[in-house]
């Protein structure tokens, strides 16, 4: 059902996810287990799908089995609230086909939701995509360059629009294919039925009328759907989803410091700030906070108070197509008045323990990452973490800065 205010694509919380293949091509592997499901590197694939899906804030899954959905369903309720996700499972009948599957699970479908092939991963910056959504388009798909396009078929595009999906031609040339990552409007499903393809009997003749919206990326892509490509993703998916980081300060860094910032009201983005943010998601990099909030000890403001102001500072990010992967704050200070919180604490910097708690929640390849801070202390934490630490000066923009950081990486 339409309300009359349209949920904006950046607001998107569902992740829908294909996994009802049956995996033919992998022969016995995927008598074994369901393809989704196989180890890569140990951690089955769509888990590590799944931790991708949620970085972006996307934090309800909706699985669509069909085949062995017993074992969908067991993975799910293991995996899922260890990654911080909830979940749905529909289970459709067997061979209803891609666009069968989501037309099975209409009533689970929130107005606009994100798509993903269940054995396939192309690592974009997902908010991105959600921007490319226009009020008039029902999809608009992650589009990938790729320089055999013949176990794929293709699409034709005229700028942002989707004109035309060509069959498997089965010749090796290069092309530009479906990278099986979607933002659909839930609308879209009445264009389908029962038992169909999603791509031949509902994206492609969408397409014909313009209401298909495409965007390429260059990010890493694999489909684990034949067993040559499911044998490189043993080390190539681990190593592509090992990603550099960039930890920022944040007062003085993205928003003004104001001295001990704690409402809402109060916080003011420097110019560049958001923008630094977007350029290092599109970048494929992490992007951490840091930040030493003794206003806490000091009692100017509770956790409940930052921890709504990074709420707040995350929705801002989404509506531009950017976000944090993670914060991390310290509220301690020796000279605190709060009893609760007036105490030295290792993770106050210059001490490196914010930095050291990311580094072990999350795969940082350290040698390619830096921090960026306003104060000496916030470069020192970075060197006592083993990490390049740089000072933004007053006035420069926090975007250029890591554009010439990236360029020089
Ligand atoms: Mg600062």
């Amino acid at each position: 059902m339409m309300t009359a205010t349209q949920t904006r694509p950046t607001d998107i919380r569902q992740a829908v996810i294909l996994c009802g293949g049956i995996g033919s091509r992998l022969g016995a592997l995927t008598e074994a287990a369901l393809k989704p499901l196989l180890p890569v590197a140990e951690t089955p694939f769509l888990e590590r799908l799944l931790f991708e899906i949620g970085r972006f804030g996307l934090d309800r899954i909706l699985f669509l089995a069909a085949h062995r959905a017993d074992d969908i369903r067991a993975f799910a309720a293991e995996a899922c609230p260890r990654l911080g996700l909830t979940f749905e499972i529909a289970v459709e009948p067997d061979r209803a086909g891609t666009g069968g599957a989501l037309w099975h699970a209409r009533d689970h479908l929130d107005p606009v939701f994100f798509l993903f092939n269940g054995d396939s991963w192309f690592d974009v910056n997902l908010l991105d995509l959600a921007t490319r959504l226009e009020p008039d388009d029902l999809a608009v798909l992650a589009l990938r360059e790729v320089e055999d396009a013949a176990r794929y078929g293709t699409v034709t595009v005229d700028g942002p629009r989707v004109r035309r999906f060509a069959e498997k031609t089965g010749s090796s040339a290069p092309g530009l294919v479906n990278g099986g990552i979607y933002v659909v409007r839930r609308d879209l499903v009445d264009a389908l039925s029962p038992s169909c393809s999603l791509e031949a009997n509902g994206l492609a003749p969408l397409a014909e009328t313009g209401r298909i919206a495409g965007r390429r990326y260059d990010g890493f892509f694999i489909d684990i759907g034949i067993p040559s490509d499911f044998e490189r993703a043993q080390h190539a998916i681990p190593a592509a989803q090992r990603r550099p980081a960039v930890f920022l300060d944040r007062d003085g860094v993205l928003n003004e410091d104001r001295h001990y910032v704690g409402e809402i009201e109060r916080f003011c983005w420097l110019p560049g700030a958001q923008e630094a943010v977007k350029t290092l998601n599109d970048a494929g990099v992490f992007v951490f906070v840091v930040t030493n909030q003794a206003g806490v000890a000091r009692g100017f403001y509770d956790e409940a108070a930052v921890n709504r102001l990074h709420a707040f500072m995350q929705a801002e990010l989404r509506t531009i197509g950017a976000h944090i992967d993670a914060f991390r704050y310290c509220p301690y200070h020796p000279d605190g008045t709060v009893l609760a919180y007036a105490r030295p604490s290792d993770w106050r910097k210059p001490a490196p323990g914010m930095i050291l708690d990311l580094l072990s929640h999350w795969p940082v390849d350290t040698a390619r990452s830096f921090l960026v801070g306003d104060q000496d202390h916030d470069v020192a934490a970075a060197h006592a973490a083993g990490l390049a630490g740089y000072k933004i000066a007053g006035g420069e923009s926090l975007d250029e800065l890591v554009r010439a950081r990236l360029a020089s990486a």
